[in-house]
């Protein structure tokens, strides 16, 4: 610490006082004190306020070491009794380490559970545990921390398996766990109890204190002056807006300081806003009040005495003191345990435990959390002092609970939050169950902050207010604790836990009874209802409690004296609310089928239902426990069913089923979308377990005790169908009768409802208890069934299963044997999909199935029978058998109303013209005989020789039926269906049943004659099936033939086409050449020698010209391109670059005052050109662009939307395929060139000097005239054939001018960050620049992705790159000549020096590839003046070899590391080339002396040079290609060894590079001697850290760490700098530079032009040009940002086991780097498309149009 520093601060009057303290003499005298508790606070009293609090700005650090020094060293001293470092020293050497390991975790700090053996999900490990434990073998799940909480590694009751990693694994020897008192002495004892209470009594006394202007007894400060603070306290209430506003009006200060006091505010808790006297203060807490107590409740704001504050301040410092004092030893840990929990003179609760507790609600949150953490420290980490905590914290429970209802904090700064650390501790939960009977005091309580009752006792949520709303929300927390008492289901009993845990359920059942019945509906008929109304917090209130309900029923189910019992209590329960529920409604008795039964009067349609039956379906969940036990078997008697019957068992069951039918049937449309969503969650996968689910089992159980007639009857009856299927002539009445179409409507789907209804309540038995079958059967079922619907990913499949308590499914367990799984590509992710032997499982009627899965599933499983060639019937799949309790439900299935029911809608089947029946009802009928027959057929294979089998449908079928009399029998009715012409669908089902028919009548005539030979049925079935294969195979076969014809068809039209077109064809082929370079368009292999791209000799057209045809894509008119013609333009993005930079600590430039005629080496700031390649007149354009914009306007104006496009800027997307642009590039011709002998480089240097100086001095002239001045200059005769006065003709039409403005002017606009300027004078550096910047991005691009120079481009890049150089060469004809020639004169200065021109750079401060193309695309300036017979073609040579032999010595400087390797022998042609570059490097050696290093090693050299050259000739044989239109030779096609050379040959330079140097020594001897006496060269070398050595590497994305914790991890310990320390609450991570930023939020925000941005956006604009590609570590998210407004989410390159992302970390599956995807991340980066992926993603998802990225 700087010490030094701090003591400098110190007021220097106190200076002395402070520095004659000796805490020594301090503590010696308390050793002797009498009243010691008022010694120490006379010393308190003296000191505290005259170290903190003296004025406005605290200073934390001078105040904590003075506090160090005159108050905790005293205490460390009395507390020692020595030197305080001896004595904590001797304490931590007995100190017993906690076996816990107790870490708490930080806010973003990664935790980790394990799926396998964590007792419940709240047990988590540290990182560090973790990697240490055998988890990290096991399935687990990792998250981040909320904050709070600790990590429970050595805590044996959270694991059931290691629940040690290796740091925290208990030493044999010290296991023996002794009192950790006992290995100190008395005297010490003594002492620290005596300070400990006198500390923590101090703490609390003074966190607790609620008075402004008074301290304590003892405390009054000896002096007080008039200093107050004005204290302005957290709410939830208020925004931060709202805050910052309020505080710049009431204490006048900045914004920013504003935006500094709330974020302290909202992290503290409090903050002081101001510092005076108490009028001051008061003022300030006046404005405050005033301004904020508009609308909500004003602000909290007090002034305060700066002498309370101090004090206050003090006291947190001391808890901390304390809990930093107790880590030394496990003995201080315990005493002040005990000093803690020791009770106060007011008796019970009264420790000075309980009373922080008690005031919890009343502290700022900085309070809370200190002390908060001091007893997690403490009372938590000692396993004594743990429980005698949770008993007073269970006493005090109802107390809290209602504080926390009240407070406005969130839980995570309550004291309740800890009770999480204490109930899920089974031993510790169970024990409070016992002794403190917690279960029945979190109900109660619960239940008594629900108070808004009905007339019958029932919750009512309908109107309650916003704040009931927020106490309903809150009072939720303790539905949370109850969770964590039940979440460890007990494995042994005692007599207490089942009195305690009934006395629980009994409270319980008292909540469900205010819930049964709750939220009735009626159903409205003629209007619709005015207000929806209030449904959400019932539902909220039954989801909540599913987990509770359910864990309540296996708490039952371990004991079978509980089960029994608690089933007593359900069904008095029941009762009792059945007593209520009965009145008014009158029996009736149903006949049908010769069958009666007694029931009331009720109908759904009509009048009151509920869908919360909670009680009912606790009770029908304990009773297919009870089938389970068998308990009913052993004693029948103790199920007292007597008092309510099994009808009504099912009455309100079966109400809530047929509400639903009716919703569907859409008699309830009236009643509007609360009920259609109750309904949806009624049958939710959140829900149904303890709703739909536990409905059909009540059913079950009642219609297992029932008579099935009677059974079904009641169900006819509430269908409110009961009349259609009674009458006597039902068959034919339906039709006639029923004249209204609606009616008929809603009466066929009731029907349908219904028939679905009787397949499930027979066919669902895969609940174990229910039906004989495992319980991981039942989840294998539902997974089957989900993946017959498509193939799913982990994640869907989770989603679609129930969770339990612990959010597991289990579906790990059972996958593997249902399913197999199918891995991810770089997109998407992996799928399961189902094992084609679990395909007969399948049953069309799953009762989860929603109707659109249904007719999914039924689709995807008819194809999938099509393709394995067998027949579309999907019959009902076998079924487990029904344990005994149920086995009485198969009867339904072989009852008399049945068979009614299954007779008459099979015969309004048949008859052709009766309209009123539907497919879907048919199609029900036929799968419940379907049903019948297999359970028929099921027993008949299962029964032994002398049982008989009972069920007998086939029989039962065969019967005519009864009513009307000799009506035919449904087998009849069967057979004549199998025929009938209008229902070719069910035609395979009907063939299946009629198939089983004959099977079990065979079976029945094996089992009752003497054992046959093989079944003639088994032959004929046989016959049966070969039949039908036959047929099959027929059809196939026809099918593949008709195929086969139409394919043959359509390509004999095809080839029609192409021959009659062939003209077209081929000329469009030709025409293609021209703006694609492939390999077709050098023809013959002849030419390849003269294949040369520049120069003289390069390769030119034969023939004439060649035209270039294209068409435009806005009017489809074709257009030749002419220099003369109508413009065509190019699509183009413009956009600034940092991808290739090799600096990113560099400014950006000053838009104003840069001169960008120079690129450094190290390109940090680049222009990048691309294109989509999309051709259109420019006037097509213009009328486009301008639509545009009009129709942006209009927009704008009508509502503000966002689009994501800035037409202002002008953006607009590509008419044809929307990739974002804003500008466009003219096409135009190759320039036309003639060649005849050509002057060498020294001549021509000659020359172009001449025509240098008459420029020069004429542009002096020009500008001494406009000046007005008159001076005599030297005029130098121009050269032959140069002439000044010549005005050379535009060649272009006016609209390609246009154009070439509108490019040039978009460049220097985007390039800059400037206002457009066509005027301005770096508009053609502007140009030139972007084009050989994207030029070198794509060859770096080439590299990267290990592609051939040649012919891998897309066309569109092809097209781009050509119209950019072309336009290049061209835009001077737009520019003002004198300004080009001017630039000329300067590039060229740079490599041979000019006396006119002044500072021209250092040659390592060039990067040669700009220079080149500057200087070739700039020289048209100059040489339009001529007409000597120059050629371009020689100046592009000379230029190219100039430009060649200044590289070579910039890579000779800078790129040649030191030899390691041994010098290495060649020979030939190489050893030439290692001799020439040998005695090169040697002069510049003689030129720069001891800056170079000694190279002996000619090969090393050459090798060195070859490499670094390389990208810059690649470069060079692209630019030269596009400009100049020369085709490419086959060898830079592909790769491979032989490009040196073909480069070397193409681009007309030797393959021997030194040769250029040694060729033209006479003018370069003297030019190299120059640039290496560059003032700037010896500056340059000196600082090797900035120089740039060739080949530059490619940039690329950051490494990421392979385990995705490893960074959750390192974004745990992120701070966020700007406010000291604080955690960052979105560390966000650049993948470009890998700097860690602290996103959205307010404390990072910075102003960047004018604007508040934040962390992210801010640093875009420094790291990538605006540009900025990001992964937000807590979401596990890509963030793509471009210029302020536009962004996107994408996905990241993490992928759990199952091949899917997890954006936002929820499922927390392990996740590991693919790196597939990342390299796809970063080529869209190297391609510079990221701009361009967030148009697309905008565009396709107009909600991120919306999103303010610019304050992420
Ligand atoms: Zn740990
Ligand atoms: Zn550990
Ligand atoms: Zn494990
Ligand atoms: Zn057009
Ligand atoms: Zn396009
Ligand atoms: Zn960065
Ligand atoms: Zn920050």
């Amino acid at each position: 610490m700087a010490a030094a520093e701090t003591d400098r601060e110190v007021p220097s009057a106190l200076c002395s006082e402070f520095l004659q303290f000796s805490a020594k003499d301090t503590a010696a005298k308390w050793l002797q004190a009498n009243d010691l508790p008022k010694e120490v606070y006379q010393h308190l009293a003296r000191y505290v306020p005259k170290i903190y609090c003296l004025g406005p700005n605290l200073n934390p650090q001078s105040e904590d070491l003075l506090a160090q020094l005159l108050l905790q060293a005293p205490l460390e001293w009395y507390l020692c009794g020595e030197e305080p470092s001896t004595g904590l020293a001797k304490l931590e050497q007995n100190n017993q380490p906690s076996q816990l390991c107790g870490h708490v975790f930080k806010v973003g700090e990664p935790t980790y559970s394990c799926r396998e053996c964590a007792a419940d999900p709240t047990c988590v490990l540290c990182m560090q545990c973790f990697l240490g434990s055998v988890h990290k073998e096991h399935r687990y799940r990792m998250t981040t921390s909320g904050g709070g909480g600790f990590c429970d590694c050595g805590d044996t009751e959270a694991w059931k398996k290691g629940p040690y990693c290796q740091k925290h694994e208990p030493n044999i020897s010290d296991s023996l766990q002794e009192d950790p008192l006992a290995n100190l002495s008395a005297d010490m004892i003594a002492r620290t109890y005596n300070i400990f209470s006198i500390i923590l009594k101090y703490a609390v006394d003074m966190l607790t204190w609620d008075k402004e202007d008074e301290l304590p007894q003892g405390l009054e400060p000896p002096e007080r002056g008039d200093t107050y603070y004005c204290m302005l306290f957290n709410d939830e209430v208020h925004t931060y807006e709202q805050v910052i506003y309020t505080l710049q009006k009431a204490v006048n200060c900045t914004q920013k300081e504003a935006v500094s006091f709330a974020t302290t505010v909202d992290r503290d808790g409090r903050k002081s806003v101001r510092f005076g006297d108490f009028q001051f203060c008061e003022q300030a807490k006046s404005v405050i009040v005033r301004n904020t107590s508009r609308q909500t409740k004003p602000l909290r704001v007090q002034v305060m005495h700066s002498s309370v504050v101090a004090h206050q301040c003090f006291a947190l410092k001391a808890l901390a003191w304390l809990g930093h004092i107790i880590r030394y030893s496990d003995a201080l840990r315990r005493i002040l345990c005990q000093v803690g929990l020791q009770k106060g003179p007011e008796g019970e609760n009264s420790s000075l435990v309980d009373t922080l507790m008690l005031c919890d609600s009343k502290m700022w949150k900085g309070a809370r959390n200190v002390y908060h953490q001091l007893f997690m420290s403490s009372l938590l980490m000692d396993l004594k002092y743990k429980k005698l905590f949770a008993i007073q914290f269970a006493k005090n429970y109802e107390r809290l609970q209602s504080d926390y209802v009240k407070d406005d904090h969130d839980r995570e700064f309550s004291i309740t939050d800890l009770s999480v650390q204490m109930f899920t501790v089974p031993s510790l939960a169970r024990m409070l169950i016992t002794e403190e009977n917690l279960m029945t005091t979190i109900i109660r309580t619960f239940v008594d902050h629900l108070r808004h009752r009905d007339l019958q006792g029932r919750f009512q949520f309908e109107r309650y207010t916003a704040q009931q709303a927020f106490k309903f929300r809150r009072v939720q927390s303790l539905i949370g604790d109850l969770k964590y008492v039940l979440i460890s289901c007990p494995t042994e009993w005692t007599d207490k836990l089942r009195e305690k845990f009934l006395e629980g359920l009994d409270g319980f059942l008292e909540l469900l009874k205010c819930m049964q019945g709750m939220d009735p509906v009626v159903r409205q008929v003629g209007q619709h209802i005015e207000m929806e109304p209030e449904w959400e917090a019932a539902f909220t209130l039954q989801m909540k409690l599913t987990h509770i309900i359910s864990m309540m029923q296996e708490w039952c189910a371990s004991d079978e004296r509980v089960l029994i019992e608690a089933y007593k209590k359900c069904l008095t329960a029941l009762t009792h609310c059945h007593s209520g529920f009965t009145d008014g409604e009158q029996p009736i008795t149903l006949s049908m089928c010769g069958h009666s039964v007694d029931t009331i009067r009720y109908c759904v349609s009509q009048e009151k239902v509920s869908i919360h039956l909670p009680v009912s379906r606790l009770l029908a969940g304990l009773h297919v426990l009870l089938s389970k036990t068998e308990v009913a078997y052993r004693f029948p008697e103790q199920l007292p069913l007597s008092e309510l019957s099994p009808p009504m068992l099912i009455e309100h069951p079966l109400r809530c089923l047929v509400l639903c039918a009716q919703v569907h049937a859409g008699m309830w449309r009236r009643n509007g979308f609360s009920l259609v969503n109750q309904i949806y969650y009624y049958h939710n996968v959140k829900c149904r377990v303890e709703m739909f689910d536990k409905d059909l089992m009540m059913l079950q159980a009642g219609a297992s005790m029932m008579d099935p007639n009677h059974f079904l009857m009641i169900v006819l009856s509430r269908f409110e169908l009961f009349h259609i299927f009674s009458s006597a002539d039902c068959r034919k009445r339906y039709n006639r009768e029923n004249a209204n179409k609606d009616v008929v409507q809603q009466n066929s789907t009731l029907i349908e409802e219904m028939l679905h209804l009787i397949m499930m309540v027979v066919g669902e038995r895969f609940a174990s208890g229910i039906g004989q079958v495992e319980n991981s059967d039942e989840l294998k079922r539902e997974i089957v069934h989900q993946l017959c619907i498509r193939p799913m990913a982990h994640s869907e499949l989770v989603k679609a299963l129930p969770e339990n308590e612990n959010k597991e499914t289990g579906m790990e367990r059972v996958i593997d044997s249902v399913a197999s799984f199918k891995k991810p590509g770089v997109t998407g992710r992996g799928l399961y999909e189902l094992r084609p032997e679990c395909a007969k499982q399948f049953n069309l009627y799953f009762y989860h199935y929603s109707r659109a899965d249904q007719s999914k599933a039924e689709e995807a499983q008819r194809k999938l029978k099509r393709q394995n060639g067998e027949d579309s019937a999907l019959p009902p799949p076998a079924l487990p058998p029904f344990c005994p309790l149920f086995a009485s439900l198969v009867n339904i299935l072989q009852c008399d109303v049945l068979l009614g029911m299954l007779g008459a809608v099979l015969q309004w089947a048949v008859e052709p013209s009766g309209g009123h029946w539907s497919e879907s009802m048919l199609q029900r009928v036929l799968h419940l005989i379907g049903m019948a027959l297999l359970e028929e057929q099921q027993q008949l294979e299962s029964s032994c020789e002398d049982n008989e089998v009972t069920f007998n449908f086939t029989l039962k079928i065969s019967r005519p039926g009864e009513a009307p009399s000799n009506t035919p029998s449904v087998l009849a009715l069967l057979e004549t269906l199998q025929n009938a012409p209008h229902l070719e669908v069910h035609k395979d089902i009907i063939r299946w049943i009629l198939k089983m028919v004959v099977n079990i009548k065979t079976m029945r005539e094996r089992t009752a004659a003497a054992p046959s030979p093989e079944g003639s049925g088994h032959c004929q079935e046989e016959t049966v099936r070969d039949k039908d294969k036959a047929e099959r195979k027929r059809k196939a076969e026809m099918a593949r033939l008709r195929r086969e014809k139409i394919m043959a068809q359509m390509s004999e039209m095809q080839r029609h086409f192409i021959n009659e077109n062939k003209e077209l064809f081929q000329q469009s082929l030709e025409e293609l050449d021209a703006s694609t370079s492939t390999s077709q368009d050098h023809s013959p292999s002849s030419w390849d020698s003269a294949l040369v791209c520049v120069g003289p000799r390069r390769w030119r057209a034969g023939g004439g010209e060649r035209r270039q045809v294209v068409t435009c894509i806005l009017c489809q008119e074709e257009q030749e391109i002419r220099s003369d013609g109508r413009a065509m333009v190019l699509a183009a993005f413009v956009q600034r670059s940092t991808v290739m930079s090799k600096n990113r600590r560099r400014p950006p430039h000053n838009p104003e005052s840069y001169d960008p005629l120079f690129m450094h080496p190290d390109l940090s700031f680049g222009t990048h050109t691309g294109s989509c390649g999309h051709i259109m007149h420019s006037h097509c354009w213009q009328r486009y662009f301008e639509a545009v914009q009009a129709k942006e306007q209009r927009r704008q104006q009508r509502l503000r939307v966002h689009t994501s496009y800035d037409v202002e800027n002008g953006e607009f997307l590509c008419p044809l395929c929307e990739c974002l642009s804003n500008t466009v590039i003219p096409l135009l011709p190759l320039a036309k060139t003639s060649c005849s002998e050509q002057p060498g480089l020294s001549q021509w240097l000659n020359t172009t000097s001449q025509q240098i100086k008459t420029l020069h001095a004429a542009h002096r002239k020009a500008k001494s005239a406009t000046a007005g001045e008159t001076q005599t200059l030297e005029d130098s005769p121009p050269p032959e054939g140069f002439r000044l006065d010549h005005t050379p003709v535009n060649p272009y039409s006016s609209s390609i001018k246009e154009m070439l403005t509108t490019f040039g002017t978009a460049t220097y606009k985007v390039g800059l960050k400037v206002h457009p300027n066509e005027q301005d004078p770096r508009v053609p550096i502007m140009c030139w620049g972007s084009c050989a910047y994207t030029i070198q991005s794509i060859e770096r691009l080439l590299v990267d992705e290990e592609k051939p120079l040649f012919g891998s481009l897309p066309c569109r890049q092809d097209d781009c790159l050509s119209s950019l150089a072309r336009f290049g060469s061209a835009c001077w004809t737009v520019s003002c000549l004198s300004t080009v020639q001017t630039h000329f004169i300067r590039l060229l200065a740079a490599l041979v020096p000019n006396p006119q021109v002044e500072n021209s750079p250092c040659l390592l401060d060039v990067d040669m590839f700009h220079l080149l193309v500057s200087l070739v695309l700039s020289y048209s300036a100059v040489h339009c003046l001529d007409s000597s017979g120059l050629s371009v073609d020689a100046a592009q040579l000379h230029f190219f070899h100039l430009v060649t032999v200044a590289h070579l010595v910039q890579i000779l400087l800078t790129s040649v590391p030191v030899e390691l390797t041994m010098d290495q022998e060649s020979g030939g042609v190489e050893r030439e080339e290692e001799e020439g570059v040998c005695l090169f490097y040697n002069i510049l050696k003689t030129h720069l002396g001891s800056s170079l290093p000694e190279m002996s090693s000619g090969w090393h050299l050459w090798r060195c040079v070859k490499a670094s050259i390389l990208p810059y000739l690649r470069g060079a044989a692209l630019f030269f290609h596009h400009l100049n239109g020369v085709p490419t030779p086959p060898e830079l096609h592909a790769l491979g060894a032989g490009e040196w050379e073909a480069l070397c040959t193409y681009l007309c330079l030797p393959s021997n590079l030194l040769q250029l140097y040694y060729n033209y020594q006479d003018v370069l001897k003297p030019l190299v001697k120059g640039w290496c006496s560059h003032p700037g060269m010896r500056q340059c070398l000196q600082s090797p850290e900035t120089l740039i050595s060739f080949p530059r590497e490619s940039n690329k994305l950051i490494e990421l760490p392979e385990d995705y914790s490893a960074l959750i991890n390192q974004a745990s310990s992120f701070t966020c700098p700007k406010s000291g320390g604080d955690k960052s609450r979105a560390p966000t991570l650049c993948l470009v530079c890998g700097t860690m930023l602290c996103s959205q939020s307010y404390c990072c925000q910075t102003e960047l032009e004018g604007e508040d941005v934040g962390a992210c956006t801010a640093h875009t604009f420094a790291c990538g040009a605006g540009v900025g590609l990001f992964l937000r570590v807590r979401e596990s998210q890509v963030l793509l940002l471009a210029g302020k407004t536009k962004g996107c989410f994408y996905a990241p390159p993490y992928l759990d086991d199952y091949g899917e992302t997890d954006q936002g970390l929820r499922r927390g599956n392990p996740l590991h780097l693919c790196r597939e995807r990342y390299r796809k991340i970063q080529k869209l980066w190297r391609q510079h498309s990221i701009t361009e992926e967030i148009g697309h993603a905008q565009e396709a998802n107009q909600t991120l149009v919306g999103i303010d990225w610019q304050h992420l």
